[in-house]
């Protein structure tokens, strides 16, 4: 049912650990950690654990960061005390999630990937240092409140967690705040990537060109939100125009993830 690759970049300095869930035989999720230089960044989904754990065995982890507190970014946290005697560092919002995931993961997404145990995290400084690299901790909230991305300012690479996800979004979950998103996709921008790290697509080679894209398709939407406003369309008819119709994922998600709530964002301001 699980399946956990690997996969080792060909400048051999940053290593996607790619875990992918699949259900009845179809790939039905996947997410990245990475490891670069002694540094863990996130620890994957919990039904994952003990294939995970067993290349952290060959990895050997000196430091654990967390991008943000959602279970497929801190699913095996609890195991890097247990296991490695780390205590993954993050966003001090982080720690509070952390205490008890069982209070807000919602049961499908315990089905797909599984319900982190509770852990502790230690707070994160404004860097992390490894043996040869640097990494600035930015703060890049909207997808999560404690949403942080690691960046490495003389190779110019971005580990992005959850930010970017895609150009062209058409779902938001209900707690995101996308003018936040928006903002911090500027902030991460400004810092000129020359390779991203993104936590579901994997390395990103052009990152400044995908970053400037999404900015660009999110205004977009935005105006698009504003001129359905001011025709007086209702909610259902703007998100009908400009995402087409129908709601799969604010289905099966009970409307925690859906089309209806990217287009509420944009209303909210
Ligand atoms: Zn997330």
């Amino acid at each position: 049912m699980n399946r956990l690759s690997i996969d080792f970049k060909p400048d051999g300095l940053v290593h996607s650990i790619r875990m992918t869930r699949q259900v009845l035989g179809f790939p039905v999720y996947k997410v990245n950690a990475f490891f670069v230089d002694g540094l863990l960044i996130d620890t994957g989904f919990a039904f994952g654990r003990n294939r995970f754990l067993k290349l952290l065995d060959t990895l050997h982890p000196d430091v654990v960061v967390n991008t943000h507190h959602h279970e497929d970014h801190t699913g095996n946290n609890f195991s890097m005390r247990e296991k490695f005697g780390l205590l993954p560092l993050a966003h001090p919002k982080t720690f509070f999630y952390l205490q008890d995931p069982s209070r807000w993961v919602p049961w499908y997404r315990r089905f797909v990937w599984g319900c982190p145990p509770p852990s502790e995290t230690g707070e994160l400084n404004s860097k992390v240092q490894t043996e040869h690299f640097l990494f600035l901790v930015i703060p890049t909230p909207g997808h999560s409140d404690d949403h942080i991305c690691l960046f490495e300012p003389n190779e110019k690479w971005l580990f992005s967690g959850d930010l970017f996800l895609s150009e062209q979004m058409k779902y938001l979950r209900k707690e995101e705040n996308i003018f936040s998103i928006i903002d911090s996709l500027m902030k991460v921008a400004a810092l000129h990537p020359k390779k991203m790290f993104c936590s579901f697509n994997g390395p990103i080679d052009q990152p400044m060109e995908a970053i400037h894209k999404k900015i660009e398709y999110l205004e977009n939407l935005q105006k698009g939100v504003e001129d359905g406003v001011r025709r007086g369309l209702s909610p259902g008819e703007i998100q009908r125009r400009l995402l087409g119709r129908g709601d799969r994922m604010g289905f099966f998600t009970a409307g925690e993830i859906s089309k209806r709530n990217l287009i509420e964002a944009f209303l909210k301001k």
